[in-house]
């Protein structure tokens, strides 16, 4: 009845009104936020220090932490705050814990009971029910990890004031049950960017045309400073900001813990979609992702607010700040409100509704408040599943056939340290073998299905039992491949099969892989690791981590976890030369360094023979009669700092070997003066992966827009590095002056690194950079012919293939996308899209500062059965050419290498083809991750994934994926460095 006034009172007041005040009644109601109270006058409301209502304008971080000191000091009985470590541009950021004064004061030894239940090996259960009986469960609310989600930040200012300040009865039993952590802002730089952007460009105008509703390429608050999805970052903490948040979560073990983004179409909460991280029990998951969903249903359900559960959001990637602390043992979600960020203060939905930032917040609000509610009311229940989850997943590591993860520290120590460290970091116990030791049944992770076999393992091992408390999250972030939902992959092989019956103008239906199928942490390194079915004694040490980054540093340099340093020695003081061997990821910048300080060091081509010893090739040399008397020095600084052993020679003569200290195969290598092209069309995160990781090595570079590129003197640089990015960006941008321009300079001997996006630009027939073509596309030639190596009868049997385009979408994606963004998660966004989709594409697209509307680089239809499914992340086994100057410093024939896009390069013709796919006999090209059947490895034998294309007196470099992909991906860091540390030289 209610309902029926209700709408005969909106038609009446349409009728009566003109168009403008009628769309306004289809915004949603105004929400009071203080209606839970009474409230103690003491403690001031947001709006105190912010001076505007709630949703009118976005608050900035300091605004907000001088409220949060007012809050703390007037509400000391429930509040004390705890600075949890600096971000990048030097922001402290907090964790606020909000509790009944009776819990305060005794919030020591709560924080010790969840150390307690977290470890079953010291704790039996009748001690774990006397502390369940007894302790308030730990909630978790974290806000604003993706900085231009900008509801989150405010709901967290109203949640905070809820809890710090209400008498109501419900929120003084929430108090008295729960311990809140608020996580007050997971990414203070990027919200800042954001805001401040937004607060000075904001009219409220809904209309998605509106220049308000697109955030420029410098701007973009979603990612931190380094331009890192803080929500990827778990893998290993990476990130200054995830190595604060993980540390101040582990302390205080929580139970319960809530992501909150924005916008999505409709608020979104769990249950999650498939799908779901194996290493999760699946009955204590979906029964509690289903308790709080149900609870946040009613309260959406009575308000009349739209939202969704499932569909979109999986928990199978541990890097996510819900799958990660779901792994640790608590109830885990993300929560995606429907307004604010790209959608400013208004937005008009494609039905001419209106959501406003303020409606955003509240939803946030509402949803929070029922989370600690459904925490209080559960809180015995939900203690004991944390218990249980730690100790039924030691009983299942012994029951399990894989019972110990064994890492070898091998040539580059330092890579299988960092490993170990960002283990250690997330709670994870690793040992140290003090000894040598024998598994009777050792699987290599990089021949996945190969029968165990015997092995020694010597001492310095890194042992990771799986026996532990954090055996879930160990084995998630270790296991070479986590198995997908059997139901999941059969849905994809049913929308492929769909789709090959689709004809050549008919949309096809988006695949559901949210993010990549594979990330084991040995085989991102490129560090030789084995799972064992024993797990008998052995004798370890625990892994030391180094101290933590002091917050003192130089400037804006990042506060980088610091680097496990293994090694960093001098032989001795040489009198002819030192050697510095390329097999270490530091050795990189140990050269690199030395060469910005004009020291003059030369590269074994071949192998060297020098001081009794034969060295491979790619060593450096650093010849005291070219350096000044300073050289000594440096070099064992620097050495030290980049953990590189560095050893001293003092004669040039050899009694054997072609190559000695002086042959002329030793060559000169110059210091390279680099460009990163920054701003549109470059791909955000590929830019900050860059940024992140020159950075920490010590390399300069000047970041450039292809506006100022076209403009600038070139002969002043001798490299210049082009991140992924959208290939028809490059091509719109550049245009043909341009690109003749490019091929000029590097005709005169300029390097030019070209990566994925750039890649395929690169290599577009108008382009012509390299000889080299993407399979599948227009300008392939070979796509009539069967792929090189191709299996005849596998080739007869495909079907037209179901990708539109290989696109010029670069990969990294929004986790914030709706049903109908999906079909074009991976840019593959169909002619026949509707205008809505277009919108949704287009918002997703911008996430990574790609235009949108960029014509397709291949039509595919033509061409059945010889077009790449895009690969949803998946590991192959890459095969080195180590003739090349690329390849320096890889000494093994293989590398393991990550596959995230439809991007498969046909060889080069004229060039070096680096690395390639070829197989010997039927070994798989694949190691780990999803695969489409007839498809993948089938299209992919024969193809290059990085290639040299000599061009004049320089070279064009192309890589077909990022090798910096998320500061974790590190098989590739040299391989990377070579192109520009050598390239200009050869
Ligand atoms: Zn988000």
């Amino acid at each position: 009845m209610i309902k029926i006034a209700r709408t005969l009172a909106l038609l009446a007041v349409c009728l009566a009104l003109p168009a403008a005040t009628a769309r306004a009644q289809r915004e949603e109601a105004r929400f009071d936020f203080y209606t839970r109270g009474p409230y103690r006058e003491a403690v001031p409301r947001p709006q105190a220090l912010t001076k505007f209502d709630v949703g009118d304008f976005h608050t900035n971080y300091a605004t907000m932490e001088r409220w949060l000191e007012r809050l703390a000091a007037s509400a000391a009985d429930r509040v004390r705050v705890y600075d949890i470590g600096e971000t990048n541009e030097r922001r402290m950021q907090h964790v606020v814990a909000i509790t009944a004064p009776e819990n305060l004061r005794r919030i020591d030894e709560i924080k010790a009971n969840m150390r307690r239940l977290a470890d079953p090996r010291s704790t039996t259960p009748q001690e774990a029910g006397r502390i369940t009986a007894a302790t308030p469960v730990v909630v978790w609310l974290a806000y604003t990890i993706h900085g231009n989600e900008s509801a989150s930040f405010e709901a967290m200012m109203q949640v905070v004031y809820q809890l710090a300040a209400s008498d109501e009865p419900a929120t003084l039993d929430v108090l008295k049950n729960t311990l809140v952590l608020v996580n007050v802002c997971e990414n203070p730089d990027g919200h800042e960017r954001f805001v401040t952007w937004y607060n000075s460009v904001a009219t409220g105008n809904p209309d998605p045309l509106a220049a308000e509703h697109r955030e420029p390429w410098s701007v973009f608050g979603r990612y931190n400073r380094y331009r890192f999805d803080l929500n990827r970052d778990n893998m290993i903490a990476s990130q200054v900001e995830t190595r604060n948040m993980q540390r101040a979560y582990l302390e205080w073990n929580p139970q319960v813990s809530v992501d909150h983004h924005g916008q999505t179409a409709q608020f979104f909460f769990p249950p999650a979609a498939l799908p779901v991280n194996p290493n999760l029990p699946p009955q204590q998951t979906t029964r509690w992702l289903a308790e709080f969903g149900r609870a946040n249903a009613a309260q959406f359900d009575a308000r009349q607010w739209d939202y969704y559960v499932r569909d979109v959001f999986d928990l199978f990637y541990p890097g996510y700040w819900d799958s990660w602390p779901a792994l640790n043992g608590a109830t885990a979600m993300t929560y995606e409100t429907d307004g604010g960020g790209f959608k400013g203060l208004r937005w008009r939905r494609d039905d001419d509704t209106i959501v406003t930032f303020r409606s955003a917040i509240a939803k946030h609000f509402v949803a929070s408040l029922s989370t600690v509610e459904v925490a209080a009311r559960n809180r015995a229940a939900r203690l004991q599943d944390f218990y249980d989850f730690r100790r039924t997943g030691m009983e299942e590591a012994r029951k399990e056939r894989a019972k110990r993860f064994v890492i070898l520290p091998g040539r580059d120590p330092g890579r299988a340290a960092e490993i170990a460290d960002a283990l250690a970091h997330a709670g994870i116990e690793v040992g140290v073998a003090s000894a040598g030791f024998r598994s009777s049944g050792a699987h290599n992770f990089t021949t996945p299905g190969a029968p165990g076999a015997a092995r020694d393992f010597p001492a310095g091992a890194y042992v990771v039992d799986l026996a532990q408390p954090q055996k879930r999250l160990a084995k998630a972030l270790l296991e070479p491949e986590t198995e997908i939902d059997r139901e999941f992959v059969r849905e994809q092989l049913a929308r492929l099969a769909r789709n090959n019956r689709r004809g050549s103008g008919s949309e096809k239906e988006g695949y559901q892989f949210y993010d990549v199928t594979a990330w084991s942490l040995p085989l991102a390194f490129g560090v030789e690791a084995y799972w064992t079915e024993d797990a008998g004694a052995v004798a370890t040490s625990p892994f030391a981590r180094p101290a933590a980054p002091s917050a003192t540093g130089d400037g804006l340099s990042p506060l980088a976890p610091q680097l496990p340093r293994v090694g960093g020695a001098v032989s001795g003081r040489a009198s002819v030369a030192y050697l510095i061997p390329y097999e270490r990821n530091g050795a990189a910048s140990l050269v690199y360094r030395l060469l910005k300080e004009n020291f003059k060091l030369a590269v074994a081509t071949r192998p060297l023979t020098a001081g009794g010893r034969t060295w491979p090739r790619g060593t450096l040399v650093a010849r005291l009669s070219r350096n000044p008397d300073s050289i000594h020095e440096r070099v064992a600084a620097l050495a030290r700092e980049t953990g590189v052993d560095v050893y001293g020679v003092n004669s040039g003569f050899a009694e054997t070997g072609d190559t000695v200290v002086g042959s002329e195969s030793v060559v000169s290598i110059r210091r390279p003066k680099i460009i990163v092209v920054a701003d549109d069309p470059v791909s955000q995160t590929s830019y900050g992966w860059l940024w992140w990781t020159l950075d920490r090595h010590g390399v300069d570079f000047t970041p450039m827009s292809l506006a100022n590129l076209r403009r600038a003197n070139l002969d002043q640089y001798n490299v210049i590095i082009m991140p992924d990015g959208s290939a028809g960006g490059y091509f719109g941008s550049l245009g043909k002056p341009g690109v003749d321009n490019l091929r000029a300079w590097v005709q005169r001997g300029g390097t030019l690194v070209a990566i994925k996006g750039a890649a395929v630009f690169a290599a577009l027939k108008d382009v012509n950079l390299t000889t080299s073509r993407l399979v599948g596309s227009d300008d392939d030639e070979q796509a009539g012919k069967p792929a090189a190596g191709a299996d005849e009868d596998a080739d007869k049997k495909a079907t037209a293939s179901p990708t539109p385009s290989p696109s010029p979408s670069p990969q990294e994606t929004s986790r914030e996308q709706t049903a109908a963004s999906r079909r074009t998660r991976r840019g593959q966004t169909a002619p026949t899209a509707t205008e809505q989709q277009r919108e949704v594409a287009d918002q997703t697209e911008r996430l990574e500062g790609v235009p949108p509307d960029l014509p397709p680089i291949a039509s595919p239809s033509s061409k059945p059965g010889r077009v790449p499914e895009a690969v949803p992340g998946a590991i192959f086994r890459a095969t080195a050419d180590r003739t090349s100057p690329l390849t320096f410093g890889y000494e093994d024939a293989t590398v393991p290498v990550l596959i995230d896009s439809a991007y498969f390069f046909r060889p080069s013709k004229e060039g070096t083809n680096a690395l390639v796919f070829v197989t010997e006999g039927k070994e798989p090209l694949r190691i780990a991750g999803f695969v489409w059947p007839d498809n993948t490895e089938r299209l992919l034998k024969g193809t290059a994934h990085v290639i040299d294309e000599p061009t004049g007196r320089g070279h064009v470099v192309l890589f077909a994926e990022d090798p910096n992909f998320r500061g974790f991906w590190r098989s590739l860091t040299k391989m990377f460095f070579n192109s520009f540390l050598f390239q200009p030289t050869f």
